[in-house]
């Protein structure tokens, strides 16, 4: 019998204070994520649809992932994961059945929430013939890709009768999405989730070193200005960098001082470009 990889399923422990900036976003996702789930009678009432799909797009390392799991954590729901990369790469038959088995188990442990990753990896516009290798032959795959999108568009269209189940899917490249998905009633909103500015750098900074002595001489303001183009990712891997710098000079290190934020400045490199911050 192959190995059928079910989504790990939890709720999670992170929480909206654990994101810096995007406070347009998370405004957002409490809107459709958090409020249908806790304030389900409140719809009702009003005779409101809840979403179904929220899409969110951005860079890599720009908290796509985090910010599912803080909608789950706030909405006390079951957080059930998916990658759109890894359901390509099964074998045949074998990704339709988990996409099928994960929103079976969504429904049973509502509220959830799917998150879905890498979604153009199978979303991707039919016809664009996206390849990708991953199966091998490429004839397929177009057809492999649009059984799994089919999959997808079925189970999401099923949720009608199923309360309290939301999917979040998460690209890079939305303008490679299916139309299909972003009909109303599927993916409703679409939240771009931006690198960080300058206030919000600073509040990332915040945010990962609040576990750690700082010394008087750390100016976080300074480090967020010398910090353009960092994604939140590599802002968190900056601050980890600089604590670990502390513990190379001692390990007996308890504060973490301005030139061990330099060290750790000068071994990163930003992955993304001015232009693409514009
Ligand atoms: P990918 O597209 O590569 O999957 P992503 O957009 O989903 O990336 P995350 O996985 O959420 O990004 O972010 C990676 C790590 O970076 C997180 O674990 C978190 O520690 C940190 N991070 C990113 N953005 C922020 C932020 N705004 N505030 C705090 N931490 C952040």
């Amino acid at each position: 019998p192959s190995i059928v990889r079910g989504a790990a399923a939890e709720i999670p422990q992170v929480s909206w204070e654990d994101i810096g900036g995007l406070h347009e976003v998370k405004k957002r996702l409490q809107q459709a994520v958090e409020w249908p789930i806790k304030h389900a009678d409140a719809f009702t009432r009003l005779g409101l649809r809840p979403s179904r799909g929220v899409l969110l797009h951005g860079p890599p390392g720009c908290c796509k992932t985090t910010l599912a799991k803080a909608a789950a954590h706030a909405a006390q729901a079951t957080l059930l994961s998916l990658s759109g990369a890894e359901l390509y790469s099964m074998y045949v038959g074998e990704g339709e059945a988990l996409l099928r088995d994960t929103f079976r188990r969504a429904r049973l442990s509502a509220p959830s929430i799917i998150f879905f990753d890498e979604a153009d990896a199978i979303a991707a516009r039919r016809g664009v013939g996206e390849g990708g290798g991953a199966r091998g032959s490429s004839e397929n795959d177009t057809s492999v890709g649009e059984k799994l999108l089919s999959t997808l568009l079925t189970e999401i269209d099923g949720l009608e009768l199923a309360q309290g189940v939301l999917v979040l899917a998460a690209t890079n490249r939305p303008q490679a999405i299916d139309a299909a998905l972003m009909r109303p009633g599927r993916f409703d909103s679409v939240l771009y989730v931006p690198p960080p500015d300058f206030e919000s750098r600073l509040e990332v900074l915040h945010v990962h070193t609040r576990h750690m002595q700082l010394s008087d001489d750390v100016d976080l303001e300074e480090v967020a200005e010398n910090t353009e183009c960092f994604t939140g990712a590599e802002l968190a891997g900056l601050c980890r960098e600089a604590a670990i710098a502390a513990l190379r000079e001692s390990l007996e290190a308890d504060t973490v001082c301005k030139r061990h934020f330099s060290s750790a400045r000068n071994g990163i490199q930003p992955t993304l470009t001015p232009l693409q911050i514009a």
